[in-house]
Protein backbone atom coordinates (compact mmCIF):
# COMPACT_ATOMS: atom_id res chain seq x y z
CA UNK A 1 0.00 0.00 0.00
CA UNK A 2 1.34 3.54 -0.58
CA UNK A 3 1.93 6.19 1.89
CA UNK A 4 -1.11 8.18 0.55
CA UNK A 5 -3.74 4.87 0.64
CA UNK A 6 -1.69 3.74 4.61
CA UNK A 7 -3.55 7.44 5.31
CA UNK A 8 -6.41 7.08 3.97
CA UNK A 9 -7.08 4.01 4.80
CA UNK A 10 -5.64 5.38 9.01
CA UNK A 11 -7.77 8.22 8.17
CA UNK A 12 -5.12 10.39 8.31
CA UNK A 13 -5.53 14.05 7.16
CA UNK A 14 -2.40 15.68 5.15
CA UNK A 15 -3.14 18.69 6.33
CA UNK A 16 -5.80 19.83 9.13
CA UNK A 17 -6.36 23.26 9.38
CA UNK A 18 -7.66 25.27 12.53
CA UNK A 19 -9.97 28.26 11.52
CA UNK A 20 -12.14 28.69 8.69
CA UNK A 21 -11.91 32.52 8.31
CA UNK A 22 -9.92 34.63 5.86
CA UNK A 23 -5.91 33.05 6.19
CA UNK A 24 -7.88 29.79 6.58
CA UNK A 25 -9.84 29.40 3.67
CA UNK A 26 -6.81 31.00 1.68
CA UNK A 27 -5.12 28.15 2.43
CA UNK A 28 -7.50 25.40 2.21
CA UNK A 29 -7.95 26.77 -1.73
CA UNK A 30 -3.97 26.08 -2.39
CA UNK A 31 -4.26 22.36 -0.36
CA UNK A 32 -7.54 21.12 -2.14
CA UNK A 33 -6.04 22.23 -5.47
CA UNK A 34 -3.22 20.62 -5.06
CA UNK A 35 -5.13 17.02 -4.27
CA UNK A 36 -4.42 17.54 0.14
CA UNK A 37 -6.54 15.61 2.00
CA UNK A 38 -7.76 18.43 4.25
CA UNK A 39 -9.54 18.95 6.93
CA UNK A 40 -10.98 22.09 8.27
CA UNK A 41 -12.35 22.60 11.85
CA UNK A 42 -14.09 25.76 13.08
CA UNK A 43 -15.71 27.09 16.43
CA UNK A 44 -18.67 28.88 14.65
CA UNK A 45 -21.45 28.45 12.36
CA UNK A 46 -20.00 29.06 9.24
CA UNK A 47 -16.60 30.02 7.05
CA UNK A 48 -15.01 33.34 7.01
CA UNK A 49 -17.61 35.12 9.57
CA UNK A 50 -15.28 38.67 9.67
CA UNK A 51 -15.22 38.46 6.16
CA UNK A 52 -18.79 38.99 5.71
CA UNK A 53 -19.03 41.68 7.87
CA UNK A 54 -16.07 43.21 6.53
CA UNK A 55 -15.66 46.83 4.86
CA UNK A 56 -19.38 47.55 6.37
CA UNK A 57 -20.62 44.46 3.84
CA UNK A 58 -18.57 45.49 1.10
CA UNK A 59 -15.12 44.28 1.99
CA UNK A 60 -12.07 46.26 2.00
CA UNK A 61 -10.40 43.45 0.20
CA UNK A 62 -6.93 44.46 -0.35
CA UNK A 63 -4.83 48.15 -0.84
CA UNK A 64 -2.08 48.52 -3.36
CA UNK A 65 -0.05 50.77 -0.60
CA UNK A 66 0.55 47.13 1.46
CA UNK A 67 4.39 47.66 2.43
CA UNK A 68 6.61 47.12 5.13
CA UNK A 69 5.65 50.62 6.85
CA UNK A 70 1.49 50.07 7.13
CA UNK A 71 2.13 46.92 9.03
CA UNK A 72 3.43 46.96 12.63
CA UNK A 73 4.77 44.53 15.00
CA UNK A 74 7.60 43.68 16.74
CA UNK A 75 9.35 42.98 13.56
CA UNK A 76 7.35 44.66 10.67
CA UNK A 77 9.96 43.52 8.17
CA UNK A 78 8.53 39.94 7.84
CA UNK A 79 6.27 41.18 5.71
CA UNK A 80 8.22 42.25 3.02
CA UNK A 81 8.70 38.15 1.13
CA UNK A 82 5.20 37.55 1.96
CA UNK A 83 3.68 40.56 0.31
CA UNK A 84 6.48 40.18 -2.67
CA UNK A 85 4.73 36.84 -3.43
CA UNK A 86 1.61 37.30 -3.13
CA UNK A 87 0.50 41.12 -3.92
CA UNK A 88 -2.18 43.19 -3.86
CA UNK A 89 -2.63 42.81 -7.50
CA UNK A 90 -2.38 38.57 -7.01
CA UNK A 91 -5.40 39.38 -4.95
CA UNK A 92 -7.49 41.82 -6.83
CA UNK A 93 -6.59 39.20 -9.72
CA UNK A 94 -8.59 36.54 -8.15
CA UNK A 95 -11.19 38.42 -6.85
CA UNK A 96 -11.55 39.49 -11.08
CA UNK A 97 -11.43 35.75 -11.77
CA UNK A 98 -14.50 35.09 -9.18
CA UNK A 99 -16.73 38.43 -9.99
CA UNK A 100 -16.23 39.98 -7.32
CA UNK A 101 -15.86 43.26 -8.76
CA UNK A 102 -12.98 45.21 -6.60
CA UNK A 103 -13.33 48.53 -7.03
CA UNK A 104 -11.13 51.52 -6.08
CA UNK A 105 -13.00 54.13 -4.15
CA UNK A 106 -9.69 56.08 -2.91
CA UNK A 107 -6.49 55.72 -4.00
CA UNK A 108 -5.23 51.78 -3.77
CA UNK A 109 -8.20 51.00 -1.61
CA UNK A 110 -9.98 48.48 -3.06
CA UNK A 111 -13.99 47.33 -1.62
CA UNK A 112 -16.19 44.61 -3.67
CA UNK A 113 -19.27 45.98 -5.37
CA UNK A 114 -20.47 42.30 -5.27
CA UNK A 115 -19.81 42.95 -1.78
CA UNK A 116 -19.00 40.86 1.44
CA UNK A 117 -21.19 37.85 1.44
CA UNK A 118 -19.86 37.46 -1.91
CA UNK A 119 -16.34 36.70 -1.19
CA UNK A 120 -17.22 34.26 1.30
CA UNK A 121 -19.00 32.48 -1.65
CA UNK A 122 -15.80 32.79 -3.99
CA UNK A 123 -13.47 31.71 -0.70
CA UNK A 124 -16.40 28.73 0.12
CA UNK A 125 -16.21 27.62 -3.72
CA UNK A 126 -12.62 27.13 -3.69
CA UNK A 127 -12.09 25.11 -0.70
CA UNK A 128 -15.37 22.67 -1.53
CA UNK A 129 -13.26 19.78 -1.49
CA UNK A 130 -11.96 19.86 1.88
CA UNK A 131 -13.57 18.62 4.67
CA UNK A 132 -15.24 21.01 7.25
CA UNK A 133 -16.78 20.31 10.50
CA UNK A 134 -17.99 23.74 12.02
CA UNK A 135 -19.43 24.25 15.83
CA UNK A 136 -16.16 22.66 16.57
CA UNK A 137 -14.21 23.97 19.00
CA UNK A 138 -10.51 22.78 18.90
CA UNK A 139 -9.17 22.70 22.46
CA UNK A 140 -5.84 20.93 22.05
CA UNK A 141 -3.23 20.02 20.05
CA UNK A 142 -0.19 17.09 20.42
CA UNK A 143 2.49 15.73 17.83
CA UNK A 144 3.90 12.26 18.41
CA UNK A 145 5.64 10.02 15.41
CA UNK A 146 5.32 13.36 13.34
CA UNK A 147 1.57 13.37 13.40
CA UNK A 148 -0.54 16.01 14.54
CA UNK A 149 -3.40 15.06 16.66
CA UNK A 150 -6.20 17.55 17.42
CA UNK A 151 -8.38 16.97 20.24
CA UNK A 152 -12.20 18.29 19.71
CA UNK A 153 -15.31 18.20 21.89
CA UNK A 154 -16.15 15.78 17.94
CA UNK A 155 -13.47 14.26 18.55
CA UNK A 156 -9.81 13.43 17.94
CA UNK A 157 -8.68 14.18 14.33
CA UNK A 158 -4.88 13.17 13.13
CA UNK A 159 -3.13 15.14 10.24
CA UNK A 160 0.41 15.40 9.17
CA UNK A 161 0.82 19.16 9.15
CA UNK A 162 -1.32 21.44 11.31
CA UNK A 163 -2.15 25.34 9.90
CA UNK A 164 -3.01 27.33 12.69
CA UNK A 165 -5.29 30.41 11.46
CA UNK A 166 -7.55 31.21 14.15
CA UNK A 167 -7.24 35.04 13.80
CA UNK A 168 -6.90 37.05 16.92
CA UNK A 169 -9.20 37.49 19.75
CA UNK A 170 -11.05 41.08 19.12
CA UNK A 171 -14.47 41.65 17.80
CA UNK A 172 -15.65 38.56 20.58
CA UNK A 173 -19.04 38.49 19.99
CA UNK A 174 -18.71 36.55 16.57
CA UNK A 175 -16.96 33.94 18.85
CA UNK A 176 -12.58 33.88 19.59
CA UNK A 177 -10.18 32.10 20.88
CA UNK A 178 -7.10 32.52 22.37
CA UNK A 179 -6.05 28.74 20.97
CA UNK A 180 -2.86 29.57 18.45
CA UNK A 181 -1.66 31.36 20.91
CA UNK A 182 -1.26 28.50 23.49
CA UNK A 183 -0.28 26.20 20.81
CA UNK A 184 2.38 27.98 19.56
CA UNK A 185 3.07 28.74 23.20
CA UNK A 186 3.17 25.09 23.21
CA UNK A 187 5.78 24.48 20.83
CA UNK A 188 8.42 27.34 22.49
CA UNK A 189 6.92 30.16 20.25
CA UNK A 190 6.75 33.69 22.28
CA UNK A 191 3.75 35.33 22.18
CA UNK A 192 4.18 39.37 22.06
CA UNK A 193 1.01 40.84 24.33
CA UNK A 194 -1.98 41.53 22.89
CA UNK A 195 -4.09 44.63 23.09
CA UNK A 196 -7.07 45.92 21.31
CA UNK A 197 -6.37 47.62 17.64
CA UNK A 198 -7.97 49.50 14.92
CA UNK A 199 -10.63 50.94 17.77
CA UNK A 200 -12.08 54.16 19.50
CA UNK A 201 -10.18 55.67 21.98
CA UNK A 202 -11.74 56.90 25.15
CA UNK A 203 -10.90 59.77 26.83
CA UNK A 204 -12.57 62.56 29.38
CA UNK A 205 -11.11 65.09 27.48
CA UNK A 206 -12.98 65.85 24.53
CA UNK A 207 -17.15 67.07 25.72
CA UNK A 208 -20.21 64.73 24.92
CA UNK A 209 -21.83 67.02 23.57
CA UNK A 210 -19.68 67.28 20.73
CA UNK A 211 -20.46 63.79 19.80
CA UNK A 212 -21.52 63.87 15.90
CA UNK A 213 -19.03 65.75 14.69
CA UNK A 214 -16.71 64.57 12.20
CA UNK A 215 -13.98 66.62 10.24
CA UNK A 216 -10.32 65.75 8.91
CA UNK A 217 -7.68 65.88 11.33
CA UNK A 218 -4.11 64.74 11.43
CA UNK A 219 -3.29 63.15 15.11
CA UNK A 220 0.46 62.99 16.28
CA UNK A 221 1.05 59.81 18.01
CA UNK A 222 4.29 57.70 19.38
CA UNK A 223 6.52 58.41 15.86
CA UNK A 224 3.68 58.70 13.75
CA UNK A 225 1.91 61.37 12.30
CA UNK A 226 -2.02 60.54 10.69
CA UNK A 227 -3.84 62.20 8.88
CA UNK A 228 -8.12 60.82 8.41
CA UNK A 229 -11.44 61.86 9.54
CA UNK A 230 -11.55 61.68 12.87
CA UNK A 231 -15.35 61.11 15.13
CA UNK A 232 -15.92 62.87 18.19
CA UNK A 233 -17.79 60.30 20.30
CA UNK A 234 -20.09 59.99 23.26
CA UNK A 235 -16.78 59.01 25.52
CA UNK A 236 -13.92 60.22 22.98
CA UNK A 237 -12.53 59.71 20.01
CA UNK A 238 -13.17 57.54 16.78
CA UNK A 239 -13.57 57.43 13.17
CA UNK A 240 -10.66 56.07 10.84
CA UNK A 241 -7.90 58.52 12.44
CA UNK A 242 -8.66 57.61 15.56
CA UNK A 243 -8.90 54.04 14.50
CA UNK A 244 -5.45 54.10 13.07
CA UNK A 245 -3.84 56.18 16.22
CA UNK A 246 -4.80 53.13 18.53
CA UNK A 247 -2.15 50.51 17.10
CA UNK A 248 0.31 52.78 18.38
CA UNK A 249 1.42 53.22 21.95
CA UNK A 250 -0.49 55.69 23.29
CA UNK A 251 1.78 55.95 26.62
CA UNK A 252 3.52 59.59 25.37
CA UNK A 253 -0.09 60.99 24.46
CA UNK A 254 -1.63 62.43 21.38
CA UNK A 255 -1.38 65.59 19.37
CA UNK A 256 -4.45 66.71 17.20
CA UNK A 257 -4.15 69.06 14.55
CA UNK A 258 -7.90 70.14 13.92
CA UNK A 259 -6.98 72.12 10.57
CA UNK A 260 -4.28 70.25 8.88
CA UNK A 261 -2.99 71.90 5.58
CA UNK A 262 -4.19 75.20 7.22
CA UNK A 263 -1.72 78.16 8.92
CA UNK A 264 -4.04 78.95 11.66
CA UNK A 265 -1.22 81.68 12.57
CA UNK A 266 -1.71 83.44 9.00
CA UNK A 267 -5.52 82.67 9.08
CA UNK A 268 -5.73 84.87 12.09
CA UNK A 269 -3.64 87.75 10.79
CA UNK A 270 -5.74 87.68 7.54
CA UNK A 271 -8.92 87.49 9.39
CA UNK A 272 -8.07 90.43 11.81
CA UNK A 273 -7.25 92.61 8.71
CA UNK A 274 -10.47 92.03 7.11
CA UNK A 275 -12.93 91.76 10.06
CA UNK A 276 -11.28 92.24 13.78
CA UNK A 277 -14.48 92.37 15.44
CA UNK A 278 -15.39 88.99 14.99
CA UNK A 279 -15.19 86.84 17.64
CA UNK A 280 -12.98 83.99 18.14
CA UNK A 281 -15.52 81.14 18.22
CA UNK A 282 -16.78 82.95 14.91
CA UNK A 283 -13.58 83.10 12.67
CA UNK A 284 -12.93 79.69 13.83
CA UNK A 285 -16.38 78.65 12.74
CA UNK A 286 -15.68 79.06 9.55
CA UNK A 287 -13.10 76.97 8.90
CA UNK A 288 -13.99 73.89 10.90
CA UNK A 289 -17.90 72.96 12.81
CA UNK A 290 -19.19 75.73 14.68
CA UNK A 291 -19.89 73.77 17.58
CA UNK A 292 -16.25 72.40 18.07
CA UNK A 293 -14.80 75.85 16.98
CA UNK A 294 -16.73 77.24 20.45
CA UNK A 295 -15.42 74.60 22.13
CA UNK A 296 -11.79 74.54 21.07
CA UNK A 297 -11.47 78.51 21.46
CA UNK A 298 -12.61 77.46 25.06
CA UNK A 299 -11.81 81.12 26.73
CA UNK A 300 -11.46 82.78 24.00
CA UNK A 301 -14.47 81.82 22.17
CA UNK A 302 -16.37 85.30 22.70
CA UNK A 303 -12.68 87.77 22.66
CA UNK A 304 -13.13 89.72 19.47
CA UNK A 305 -9.95 88.51 17.29
CA UNK A 306 -8.32 92.16 16.76
CA UNK A 307 -8.30 92.08 20.77
CA UNK A 308 -6.33 89.02 21.00
CA UNK A 309 -2.30 89.40 22.05
CA UNK A 310 0.62 87.81 21.02
CA UNK A 311 0.46 85.56 23.62
CA UNK A 312 -3.19 84.71 23.11
CA UNK A 313 -2.72 84.04 19.64
CA UNK A 314 -0.08 81.62 20.34
CA UNK A 315 -2.19 80.02 22.49
CA UNK A 316 -5.26 79.74 20.04
CA UNK A 317 -3.14 78.28 17.37
CA UNK A 318 -1.66 75.57 20.07
CA UNK A 319 -5.11 74.65 21.21
CA UNK A 320 -6.19 74.21 16.96
CA UNK A 321 -2.87 72.70 15.85
CA UNK A 322 -1.50 70.76 18.92
CA UNK A 323 -4.26 69.93 21.00
CA UNK A 324 -2.59 67.77 23.31
CA UNK A 325 -4.47 64.64 24.75
CA UNK A 326 -1.48 63.37 27.95
CA UNK A 327 -1.16 59.57 28.07
CA UNK A 328 -2.67 58.79 31.07
CA UNK A 329 -6.37 60.93 29.35
CA UNK A 330 -6.07 57.96 27.05
CA UNK A 331 -7.35 54.57 27.15
CA UNK A 332 -8.38 52.13 24.12
CA UNK A 333 -12.06 50.41 23.79
CA UNK A 334 -12.18 46.55 24.39
CA UNK A 335 -11.35 43.72 22.66
CA UNK A 336 -14.94 43.58 21.78
CA UNK A 337 -15.43 46.31 19.66
CA UNK A 338 -11.66 46.80 18.47
CA UNK A 339 -11.25 45.29 14.54
CA UNK A 340 -8.02 43.66 14.84
CA UNK A 341 -5.86 42.44 17.75
CA UNK A 342 -2.44 43.96 18.06
CA UNK A 343 0.30 41.33 19.28
CA UNK A 344 -0.03 37.72 18.72
CA UNK A 345 2.73 35.01 17.61
CA UNK A 346 6.42 36.30 17.64
CA UNK A 347 7.55 36.04 13.97
CA UNK A 348 11.17 35.68 15.05
CA UNK A 349 10.89 32.03 14.78
CA UNK A 350 8.58 31.43 12.18
CA UNK A 351 9.96 31.20 8.66
CA UNK A 352 9.30 34.38 6.26
CA UNK A 353 9.43 32.06 3.61
CA UNK A 354 7.09 29.31 4.12
CA UNK A 355 5.56 30.54 7.42
CA UNK A 356 6.83 27.18 8.91
CA UNK A 357 7.22 26.73 12.60
CA UNK A 358 11.52 26.77 13.05
CA UNK A 359 10.73 25.06 16.35
CA UNK A 360 8.05 22.35 15.17
CA UNK A 361 8.35 20.74 11.80
CA UNK A 362 4.90 20.77 9.87
CA UNK A 363 3.34 23.39 11.90
CA UNK A 364 2.15 26.30 9.97
CA UNK A 365 0.52 29.62 10.92
CA UNK A 366 -1.68 32.11 8.76
CA UNK A 367 -3.57 35.69 9.72
CA UNK A 368 -4.35 37.96 12.16
CA UNK A 369 -2.53 35.15 14.86
CA UNK A 370 0.56 36.43 14.32
CA UNK A 371 2.33 39.30 15.42
CA UNK A 372 1.63 41.76 12.66
CA UNK A 373 -1.34 44.03 12.46
CA UNK A 374 -2.07 45.92 9.51
CA UNK A 375 -3.04 49.66 9.27
CA UNK A 376 -6.62 50.51 8.42
CA UNK A 377 -7.65 50.28 4.36
CA UNK A 378 -7.46 46.61 3.84
CA UNK A 379 -4.13 45.70 5.02
CA UNK A 380 -5.68 43.16 7.40
CA UNK A 381 -7.27 41.14 4.81
CA UNK A 382 -4.42 41.24 2.47
CA UNK A 383 -2.18 40.13 5.22
CA UNK A 384 -4.39 37.20 5.61
CA UNK A 385 -4.97 36.53 2.12
CA UNK A 386 -1.53 36.65 1.49
CA UNK A 387 -0.47 34.08 4.27
CA UNK A 388 -3.02 31.67 3.72
CA UNK A 389 -1.70 31.03 0.68
CA UNK A 390 2.00 30.94 1.67
CA UNK A 391 0.94 28.61 4.04
CA UNK A 392 -1.34 26.59 2.03
CA UNK A 393 1.78 26.17 -0.54
CA UNK A 394 4.43 25.22 2.09
CA UNK A 395 1.74 22.69 3.74
CA UNK A 396 1.37 20.91 0.13
CA UNK A 397 5.19 20.95 -0.29
CA UNK A 398 4.92 19.43 3.24
CA UNK A 399 3.11 16.47 2.25
CA UNK A 400 4.27 15.74 -1.26
CA UNK A 401 4.43 11.72 -1.48
C1 LIG B 1 -16.07 44.48 11.85
C2 LIG B 1 -14.78 44.17 11.13
C3 LIG B 1 -14.58 44.68 9.85
C4 LIG B 1 -13.37 44.43 9.21
N1 LIG B 1 -13.21 44.92 7.93
C5 LIG B 1 -12.04 44.71 7.30
C6 LIG B 1 -11.86 45.15 5.95
O1 LIG B 1 -12.78 45.66 5.32
N2 LIG B 1 -10.63 44.99 5.40
C7 LIG B 1 -9.58 44.39 6.06
O2 LIG B 1 -8.48 44.28 5.52
N3 LIG B 1 -9.75 43.87 7.31
C8 LIG B 1 -10.95 44.01 7.92
N4 LIG B 1 -11.13 43.48 9.18
C9 LIG B 1 -10.06 42.64 9.76
C10 LIG B 1 -10.09 41.25 9.10
O3 LIG B 1 -11.42 40.78 9.03
C11 LIG B 1 -9.23 40.25 9.89
O4 LIG B 1 -7.94 40.77 10.06
C12 LIG B 1 -9.16 38.91 9.16
O5 LIG B 1 -10.43 38.33 9.05
C13 LIG B 1 -8.23 37.95 9.89
O6 LIG B 1 -8.25 36.72 9.22
P1 LIG B 1 -7.79 35.39 10.00
O7 LIG B 1 -7.97 34.28 9.03
O8 LIG B 1 -6.48 35.58 10.61
O9 LIG B 1 -8.83 35.26 11.20
P2 LIG B 1 -10.41 35.15 11.20
O10 LIG B 1 -10.97 35.58 9.89
O11 LIG B 1 -10.86 35.85 12.42
O12 LIG B 1 -10.68 33.58 11.32
C14 LIG B 1 -10.31 32.84 12.45
C15 LIG B 1 -11.21 31.64 12.55
O13 LIG B 1 -10.70 30.74 13.53
C16 LIG B 1 -11.78 30.19 14.25
N5 LIG B 1 -11.29 29.74 15.55
C17 LIG B 1 -10.64 30.46 16.49
N6 LIG B 1 -10.34 29.69 17.56
C18 LIG B 1 -10.81 28.45 17.28
C19 LIG B 1 -10.82 27.21 17.99
N7 LIG B 1 -10.27 27.11 19.20
N8 LIG B 1 -11.40 26.14 17.41
C20 LIG B 1 -11.98 26.22 16.19
N9 LIG B 1 -11.99 27.37 15.47
C21 LIG B 1 -11.41 28.46 16.00
C22 LIG B 1 -12.79 31.33 14.34
O14 LIG B 1 -14.10 30.85 14.54
C23 LIG B 1 -12.63 32.00 12.96
O15 LIG B 1 -13.55 31.50 12.01
C24 LIG B 1 -12.35 43.68 9.84
C25 LIG B 1 -12.57 43.15 11.11
C26 LIG B 1 -13.77 43.38 11.76
C27 LIG B 1 -14.00 42.78 13.11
Amino acid sequence: MSPNAINKFMNIFDVIIIGAGASGLMATSECVTAGRRTLVLDMGDAPARKVRISGGGRCNITNMAASRNRYFGINPDFVRGILARVSPSDILAWADQHNLAPRESSPGRFFCDAGAAAVVDALWQDAQKAKFIFNTMVVSVSRSDDLFTVTTARGNFTGRCLIVATGGVSYANLGVSDLGYKIAKQFGHKIIPVRPGLGAIITPVMDPELAGISLNVAISVAQYVITDAMLMTHNGIGGPAAYRASLHDLGDGIRINFCPGTDIRAHITTARQQNGRRSVSTWLGTIIPARLARWIAGPYADVRIADLSTIQIKDIVDRIENFTITGDQLNRGSFATAEVTYGGIDTQDISPRTLESKRCPGLFFAGEVLDITGDLGGFNLQWAWATGRIAGQSATDYTIG
